[in-house]
Parts: structure tokens; C-alpha cells; sequence
């Protein structure tokens, strides 16, 4: 899953053009800077590199693979102490 936080997009169309598979287009969304924040493709190709994540400029993509929602879930970190949620 990708999660774009759009009104931090500035479009600079990074993450559409260096996804290795493609699975990024453009919205057809308008922001509030004005511009098209990317989005996952219907047809989700992702692989979760994260490349996205780590290239966006103004961090506005967080990759979070399915595997590692599911164990959020299961407790919080905080301190190095697990808790139950
Ligand atoms: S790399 Fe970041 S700022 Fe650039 S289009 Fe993608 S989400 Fe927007
Ligand atoms: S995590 Fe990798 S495969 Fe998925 S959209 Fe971002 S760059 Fe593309």
C-alpha cells in the first residue's frame, strides 16, 4: 500500500518516473499546491522497494507493505517496549 500525503506533493513527477514496474501514475486530483499527486495504478504492480519513498523530495509517499500492517496489529514499539494495542 502506498500512502501519498497529496497536498505535500509539489509533482515533480519523480516517483511515476523511477518506479522500476511502473505502478505509479498521475491522479487526476488537484492538490492544494496545485498539481497532480501520483497514485497506485488500478492493476497494482508494487513490490514494495520503496523507492518511491526514499526519491520523493518533500516526503509525501510512505510504502507500507501489507506484511507490516498486519504486525502493527499485533502491539506498538514505544521505547523498545511492546504494547498491547
Ligand atoms: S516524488 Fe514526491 S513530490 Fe514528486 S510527484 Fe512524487 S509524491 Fe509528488
Ligand atoms: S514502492 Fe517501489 S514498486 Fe511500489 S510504487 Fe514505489 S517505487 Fe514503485
Amino acid at each position: 500500500m502506498i500512502e501519498v500525503i497529496k497536498d505535500w506533493c509539489k509533482g515533480c513527477d519523480i516517483c511515476v518516473r523511477r518506479c522500476p514496474v511502473h505502478a505509479l501514475e498521475t491522479s487526476d486530483e488537484l492538490n492544494k499546491r496545485g498539481v497532480y499527486p501520483p497514485k497506485l495504478k488500478e492493476e497494482n504492480e508494487c513490490n514494495y522497494c520503496r523507492l518511491c519513498e526514499l526519491l520523493c523530495p518533500d516526503f509525501a509517499i510512505t510504502v507500507v507493505a501489507e506484511e507490516r500492517k498486519e504486525e502493527s496489529k499485533s502491539g506498538l514499539i514505544i521505547g523498545g517496549v511492546a504494547n498491547e494495542v
